[in-house]
């Protein structure tokens, strides 16, 4: 019994070796239910995960774990991810396999027939190259530790490698495609054993040499033959249509306080276009709370110097008029937008500008309890 799970300190070493190498580009091969995919989603520098296996029946049970939830479409990522399952065998070369960073597999090799595992470095370290390359395997050195039952710790483990045996392969493949190799493993030994090694062997190749984009073209008119079982596009921000979405109601947010933070402002009306006129009715005002209204509504340090710069917004009779620049001085829709054309071009059609289009126009009316009722 190991404390966490021994699946769980696998998954977390791949994800840790994702951590620190931030490889955009991850696959997963014998990924079987995708619980590994589903982890390294989590992983903000991927871009695009793939999985592979050789059994669809083994991916269907779990894929959708993969898909968007409904928080993502409400909040979409600021990188674009994407998702893609293929249904294959790792012994045949197919060209989506190319231009990986970093390639997992995870107890697969053991289930490998002698030819496929004949064929596996040279589809991994030959044709796909990543930089780097991550394998597991279970130990046989430590088999005497766990309660016997059969040779093997699985029924379709067509060999089990002492230490011995994994590090060779290992060094002869890495010397075959000129990578560097590491091992290691998860899984400790008891204190009265540790000379038996991890439970679970794990082998991280490094690529030695640069791979370039000629390298990468001459490989890619392999014959396509994976059958592609699930893909998905994760809502992004890179995704012109969300963005909009996004800065849309983010300006529509910024109005209302904007609006509210004029309502409640203290100061006394002295002159027409004096934003503060409402606040004869301020007795009512359902923020009288001054900490939070200023949380909820007060303007930031930005924007009290594009007020004080004059850029401010303005209420004229019934009317607020928030001028794009001064909205655009907000650090969220900043971030959101990038520049200033960005914002303009979002919000185009979607929120009432003035005759010029230089700033949002908001109605408000004031009833007899004082709330603040709106239309933008
Ligand atoms: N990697 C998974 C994990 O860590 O949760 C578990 C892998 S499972 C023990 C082995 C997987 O390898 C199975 O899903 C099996 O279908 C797959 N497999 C076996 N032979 C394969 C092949 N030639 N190509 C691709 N996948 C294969």
């Amino acid at each position: 019994m190991f404390t966490p799970p021994l699946y769980k300190q696998r998954y977390q070493f791949v994800k840790d070796l994702v951590e620190k190498h931030q490889p955009r580009k991850v696959a997963d091969l014998g990924c079987a239910d995708c619980s590994l995919l589903w982890t390294l989603k989590f992983c903000k520098c991927i871009e695009e995960l793939v999985g592979l296996d050789i059994s669809e029946y083994e991916m269907k049970d779990n894929m959708h774990r993969l898909a968007p939830l409904p928080c993502d479409y409400l909040q979409p990522s600021t990188r674009y991810f994407s998702v893609t399952m293929y249904q294959g065998s790792v012994a045949v070369k197919d060209p989506v396999l190319l231009n990986f960073d970093m390639v997992s597999s995870i107890e697969l090799i053991e289930h490998l027939e002698s030819a496929e595992l004949e064929m596996f470095p040279e589809v991994v370290f030959g044709f796909m190259a990543p930089a780097l390359v991550v394998i597991s395997t279970p130990n046989f050195d430590f088999n005497h530790l766990l309660p016997k039952s059969t040779l093997f710790r699985h029924p379709d483990h067509k060999f089990e490698w002492r230490r011995v045996e994994f590090q060779n392969w290992g060094l002869n493949v890495a010397d075959r495609y000129d990578y560097s190799v590491e091992f290691t493993g998860v899984g400790s030994p008891p204190a009265d054993a540790e000379d038996v090694g991890f439970c679970t062997q794990i082998a991280v190749f490094t690529r030695n040499y640069m791979e370039t984009v000629e390298m990468v073209n001459n490989k890619s008119g392999t014959k396509h033959v994976y059958k592609t079982v699930f893909q998905i596009v994760h809502p992004s921000l890179q995704d012109e249509k969300y963005l909009r979405i996004a800065v849309v109601n983010e300006t529509m947010h910024q109005v209302e306080r904007i609006k509210r933070s004029l309502w409640n402002d203290g100061r006394p009306v002295e002159k027409e276009g004096d934003p503060q006129h409402l606040n004869t009715e301020r007795k009512h005002c359902p923020f009288s709370d001054a900490n939070k209204w200023r949380k909820n509504y007060a303007p930031s340090e930005a924007e009290t110097n594009a007020q004080k710069a004059g850029c401010g917004p303005v209420l004229r009779k019934n009317k607020v008029y928030i001028p794009l620049q001064y909205l655009f001085c907000i650090p969220k829709l900043q971030q959101l937008c990038g520049t200033f054309e960005v914002l303009l071009k979002m919000i185009a059609g979607k929120i009432h500008l003035n005759h010029d289009g230089s700033a949002v126009k908001v109605k408000v009316e004031v009833d007899h309890d004082a709330s603040l009722i709106s239309e933008s």
